[in-house]
């Protein structure tokens, strides 16, 4: 099996465990002297970087929030100085202002190192020819899996976003092996190649996906594996920790998080109490390395699960499972919590349905009403009225077995719903309109 860095990606847990406490103690300590910000932070919450004795004693350290990221400005948090910064990039904004993050060149390197190794566990080497279609810019993900692929000797056609039969066009001629984008837009691309008469599978040689940036499901996974032939590798990252990082190998059973780099908890999403491993709450990150924006305890807002236990490749670092919502991604109709992935679950497992669906939330008098609108494949929207309407009370019925509430179903034509080039956006919230 290849693999980009086999002593660090192989490193025996107790050697890894060692290195990680001598990495925080080490930051702590180096944020203590010279961030303001985090020595005031520090102070505040009594917390002595002496008393870092222990890798469980991160959870002593006071975590930091999103929020915080966006009130501060660049140059209240930045530890590098205009010279030493190489880079800016700045989050997508999905759920507010966006976050601005900088890099020095070390930090370009850290990052760049992650990704060569999670794509190299995931398959690809230097024969692969990857086309990234992430938007290039302030967004983390074109720059990210352009210099990880080419650091790991990868042909890189950077693609960007848009313009599908241009993008169809490339993969065909230049032999393109993988893609790199968000599942929702290689969804899209299935459906502009079988309106072009082009067949992923026979005609071209795409076999491989790394596909993330939003949620997504097995359903969907299933999807593209069987349908277009591409194996659907998940990658993760956010671009307060640097961009894309850490993604899936071929065992697909999780993403591997780089221990050298990265401190993971996961904890309580409302009493942030730090939770046993394999239990499912908030992602919480220290990156050890960083150095422009240094991030200690970060809480992603991401829903997730950590393993712990050695994966199948033999490669010893923690393993992050599926995201399956965002804190703030959470819905709350009629009081019940319900997570737009939970929707798409249901909905994936039906042959019957296309890859598009939205969620309109309105309010109907003093009750909030929820409508889940889906597209038809093009074969079952030729089926007649009795097969629709029984298909409609099946899912009808599995929405409130799984959510726990009532939604209305409508089933939609084909090609009707909005596609999306970057993040998909699932729900249309009416009802503080
Ligand atoms: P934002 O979308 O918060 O403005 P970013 O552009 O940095 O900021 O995107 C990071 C966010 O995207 C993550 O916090 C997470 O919610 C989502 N995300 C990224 N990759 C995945 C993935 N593989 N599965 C689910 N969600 C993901
Ligand atoms: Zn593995």
């Amino acid at each position: 099996m290849s693999a980009w860095n086999p002593k660090m990606e192989f490193m025996p847990k107790e050697e890894l465990d060692k290195l990680q406490l001598k990495l925080l103690k080490a930051l702590v300590h180096r944020l203590y002297d010279y961030s303001p910000f985090y020595r005031q932070r520090m102070d505040l919450a009594k917390v002595h970087p002496d008393r870092i004795r222990s890798l469980t004693d991160v959870a002593k350290l006071p975590c930091m929030q999103k929020k915080d990221l966006r009130d501060l400005e660049p140059g209240q948090l930045f530890m590098a100085s205009n010279r030493e910064l190489v880079r800016y990039h700045a989050s997508s904004g999905t759920t507010g202002r966006p976050t601005i993050v900088g890099y020095t060149q070390k930090d370009v390197d850290t990052w760049t190192e992650s990704v060569a190794r999670g794509i190299a566990s995931a398959g690809l080497g230097a024969d692969d020819i990857l086309q990234v279609a992430y938007t290039y810019g302030l967004f983390t993900g074109g720059l990210g899996l352009h210099y990880g692929a080419e650091r790991l000797g990868c042909t890189v056609v950077p693609a960007s976003t848009g313009n599908s039969e241009r993008q169809l066009d490339m993969i065909k001629r230049l032999g393109v092996t993988a893609i790199a984008c968000t599942p929702s837009y290689l969804m899209h691309l299935g459906e502009v190649s079988q309106r072009i008469g082009l067949d992923i599978k026979s005609d071209t040689n795409l076999r491989l996906g790394i596909l993330g940036a939003e949620p997504w499901s097995e359903g969907m996974r299933g999807r593209m594996e069987d349908g277009l032939g591409v194996k659907a590798i998940n990658i993760y990252g956010t671009s307060e920790l640097s961009g894309p990082l850490w993604c899936e190998c071929v065992e697909q059973r999780g993403m591997h998080v780089w221990g050298d780099q990265t401190l993971l908890e996961v904890v309580d999403p409302e009493t942030g109490e730090t939770l046993s491993p394999g239990e499912k709450g908030e992602l919480v990150v220290t990156m050890l390395l960083k150095e422009a924006v240094p991030i200690i305890r970060y809480r992603t807002g991401d829903i997730t699960t950590v393993d712990w236990e050695e994966c199948g490749c033999g490669r010893s670092h923690p393993r992050l499972g599926r995201i399956t919502g965002r804190v703030d991604d959470m819905l709350i109709i009629r009081g019940i919590n319900v997570f737009p992935s939970q929707v798409e679950y249901v909905l994936m497992s039906n042959p019957e349905l296309g890859n598009e669906f939205q969620i309109v939330l309105e309010r109907k008098g003093a009750l909030d009403d929820m409508l889940v609108r889906v597209e038809l494949k093009p074969e079952s929207f030729q089926d007649n009225v009795a097969k629709l309407e029984s298909l409609k009370s099946r899912i009808n019925e599995r929405l409130k077995n799984t959510l726990m509430i009532s939604a209305e179903v409508e089933l939609t034509e084909p090609g009707t719903l909005p596609r999306f080039e970057g993040k998909a956006k699932r729900v249309v919230d009416k009802r503080n309109i």
